[in-house]
């Protein structure tokens, strides 16, 4: 999280709050507004937090205030359409993605965000229905997906088409553009625990990644180095990843909780069951890295999930986030802090990625 952008969370209070609240009952989760962050507004975010795929802190943070506002938009409440630089995010954009899809166009990713690809399959939805191909959404589409709504078909095709998309990606990893993310850098140490900071821990792994993964003659792209000064928050990471054109990401992070026995690592791909989104290709390349480090490490498995949260949903190609163990954790600490175990996890990621490639798989 960004530290330059203000917190709230329960005890808060104030016009902030006030605005918290407002976004609350927009969408239905609450019934009277405050400017006191109390109980009720704490248990709404948190299960807000919960439904949206985000991590559930009951804090209010720039991302889940964002995610609020967007919660607010149904579909033909607005206008849609593309605007480079300032491109539409919303609930509204994820049904009619969803929608689109459904109907047989390539409306890329069911990700909320109104993006040249969502643009496009409005193109060939207008004329396809013999409107003015502008790429507008507006009163004339949401008739004519109200009407296409009679014969919609079910499944996922926007997942088969990243697959297909992915297979002649699967030449080997030489020709690859990998971006490594080491989490948080410059001022921001991350969280930290046995003498141990996710900052230290992200960037020494991320740069034996680098030096495997380099070695095999793929391009490796870090999003920050040992220097950084500057804050780099997420969405700054995945638009440098979408500017690279990168052909996956790999960020790398590490948990802590205070009085805690959580241990161990877990691995992290875009998705919402709630919303319908999921990169598949995301979810398989988390299975390969999860189960890579439980083998080399012996670290307990904490599983892959699916979150929104902006690094995995802001970028255009799979993406994954692990958290190689908890600082917190006795155990995993100890063998954080051992040089060999760095390598082994190094090691095992720099695998994931070889097999993600290889033409066999
Ligand atoms: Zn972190």
């Amino acid at each position: 999280m960004n530290q330059h952008k203000q917190l709230f969370r329960k005890g808060d209070q104030g016009p902030a709050v006030a605005e918290i609240c407002d976004r609350l009952i927009r969408i239905g989760a609450i019934k009277n507004s405050s400017d006191v962050f109390d109980d009720v507004i704490d248990a709404a975010i948190r299960q807000f937090q919960q439904s949206r795929g985000l991590t559930v802190d009951g804090i209010v943070g720039p991302e889940t205030f964002r995610r609020l506002e967007e919660a607010r938009w149904s579909l033909g409440d607005r206008l849609l359409s593309y605007t480079p630089g300032h491109l539409i995010h919303g609930d509204d954009v994820s049904v009619l993605q969803r929608k689109l899809s459904d109907f047989g166009f390539d409306a890329g990713r069911v990700d909320g965000i109104f993006g040249i690809l969502t643009e496009n399959a409005v193109r060939e939805l207008q004329k396809s229905t013999g409107f003015t191909s502008d790429g507008i959404c507006g009163p004339e589409v949401f008739r004519a997906i109200e009407r296409l709504n009679r014969v919609v078909v079910g499944g996922s095709p926007e997942q088969i088409r990243e697959e297909l998309h992915h297979l002649p990606r699967q030449t080997g990893v030489s020709d690859k553009v990998v971006v490594i993310d080491a989490g948080h850098g410059g001022s921001d140490d991350g969280l930290s625990g046995n003498d141990l900071t996710e900052s230290f821990l992200a960037f020494d792994i991320a740069t034996k990644v680098e030096g495997r993964l380099a070695a095999l003659g793929t391009t490796v792209l870090l999003t920050r180095n040992q220097k950084t000064k500057n804050l780099i928050d997420e969405q700054q990471r995945a638009i440098f990843a979408n500017d690279s054109n990168a052909d996956l990401v790999v960020s790398i992070h590490a948990e802590s909780l205070p009085n805690s026995n959580g241990n161990g690592c877990a691995a992290y791909y875009f998705g919402n069951e709630a919303l319908g989104q999921r990169s598949r290709m995301g979810q398989q390349f988390a299975n390969l890295v999860q189960s890579e480090i439980v083998n080399e490490t012996g670290l307990n498995d904490c599983r892959i999930h699916a979150k929104t949260w902006d690094l995995l949903r802001i970028t255009r190609m799979p993406a994954v986030r692990i958290e190689v163990g908890y600082l917190s954790h006795k155990t995993d600490a100890l063998k954080l802090k051992d040089n060999a175990t760095r390598d082994k996890i190094a090691a095992a990621i720099s695998q994931a990625v070889t097999s993600f490639f290889d033409p066999k798989n």
